[in-house]
Formats: structure tokens, C-alpha cells, sequence
């Protein structure tokens, strides 16, 4: 990827350790590409994807602002998203089941490692589950501002950005939302409960990785 004009050295920064990160990521057995732009990021996950039939969408805005889904519904693609309005308690619990069984799973990552390691902490655990095992494929969509330098950095991440502002804009009742910082809660509504860490691409799943040189979710 090269850029004509160097629109920031930030741009410029991130691309040296998106650089560095594939180059990791795509050692430990992961298909990992660096885009500058949510488009390229379409047009290849439209690419990848194609002769797919059934796919499922983790809770992420990352993958979401993709307009993936949208293209996906034109072409007639089975959808199982527990983000559609007015879904029962027992539909909701249905279609995160079959997340974890479709062609294709899509979601993004909590923090990925420029050392090649990928970090996701969740609370109900479909996401976590889908991301390793049950579905022929995964996708997983990341802007580079969740790429830290090395796996101890991306646990921090986790821990000081990625679960605050989750909590925050769920408008969960804890201690993090109020103030900013994690205190390790014991919070009922603690969404925190399950930490994975993929050192390598799981034996039988086929999973690629796609960092954007931009800022996305958190
Ligand atoms: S463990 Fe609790 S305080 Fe820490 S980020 Fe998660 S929800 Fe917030």
C-alpha cells in the first residue's frame, strides 16, 4: 500500500505498524490485509465472501459502517443479526446461536497486536465463541486505532479504552461508564467476563483480518 501524498503522519505512522502487524499477523497462519479506506475494506470482503450463502454480524459498528450488510441483503444473503429492533429475548438468543454456525462471521476486534495476536473481550460470549470455531469463515475488521505495539499493549487496550467506552455507550450501570477507568468490576451488569487471545489462526476456521489506516469503533 503505498500513499501518493502523505495526507498526516499519522497516516503515515499507522502504516508502518499496519505494516508490521500483517506481516505478524499473517505468520501465525491469519489472512491479513492493511486498506486505507472502508470501501477497499468492502470491495474485498464482497470479493472474499462471494458464493457464501448465510452470515452472521457480531455486535460491532466497526463492520456495521462497512455497508457490507446492506449489499449482503441485495444479493438475497441470509442475515443473522440480534442488532434488528424488536427482537424478543428467545429470537435474540436464536440468531446469536446461529452466528456461531453460518457460512461467514463478521465482526471487529476489541485490540490487535502489532506482534500478531488478536484480543476480544466479551460479555455473553457469541462473539468470542463464533470468532474460533462453527462457522467455515471469519472476517474480522479493525481501524488502526486499535492496533497496539505488542500483546501486553493490546491487553491494556482492552482494559483501559475498549471496555469503557462499550460500557459507556450501552449505557451500563458501571464504574467505568461513570468514571473513565477499570476497577475490575463485580458490577452486574460487568460486560467484561470472557478475555480470547488468538496467537494463531484456529486449526480448522479460515480467518482474515482486515485493518483500516483509519479511526473505527473502540
Ligand atoms: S471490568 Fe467493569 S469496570 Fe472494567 S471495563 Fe469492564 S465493565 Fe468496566
Amino acid at each position: 500500500m503505498g500513499y501518493e501524498v502523505k495526507e498526516s503522519y499519522q497516516d503515515w505512522l499507522w502504516e508502518k505498524l499496519g505494516e508490521r502487524c500483517i506481516k505478524n499477523l499473517n505468520k501465525h497462519g491469519f489472512d491479513a490485509h492493511l486498506v486505507r479506506t472502508v470501501e477497499e475494506a468492502r470491495d474485498l470482503i464482497m470479493g472474499m465472501t462471494d458464493g457464501f450463502e448465510s452470515f452472521g454480524f457480531g455486535g460491532s459498528d466497526t463492520t456495521r459502517s462497512l455497508g457490507v450488510m446492506e449489499e449482503l441483503k441485495k444479493r438475497g444473503k441470509t442475515i443473522h443479526d440480534h442488532w434488528q429492533q424488536g427482537l424478543t429475548k428467545e429470537e435474540d438468543l436464536e440468531i446469536r446461536l446461529r452466528q456461531g454456525r453460518c457460512d461467514c462471521f463478521l465482526c471487529s476486534a476489541n485490540a490487535v497486536s502489532a506482534t500478531g495476536e488478536i484480543v476480544n473481550v466479551d460479555g455473553i460470549g457469541n462473539r468470542t465463541n463464533a470468532m474460533t470455531f462453527g462457522n467455515k469463515k471469519v472476517v474480522i475488521v479493525a481501524g488502526m486505532n486499535k492496533v497496539a505495539q505488542d500483546l501486553e499493549g493490546a491487553l491494556t487496550r482492552v482494559r483501559e479504552v475498549a471496555g469503557p467506552m462499550r460500557a459507556k455507550s450501552l449505557g451500563m450501570e458501571t464504574p467505568c461508564a461513570e468514571t473513565g477507568l477499570c476497577s475490575d468490576c463485580n458490577s452486574p451488569q460487568r460486560i467484561c467476563r470472557i478475555t480470547t487471545i488468538l496467537h494463531r489462526k484456529p486449526m480448522i476456521t479460515d480467518v482474515s483480518v482486515i485493518l483500516i489506516n483509519q479511526t473505527l469503533g473502540f
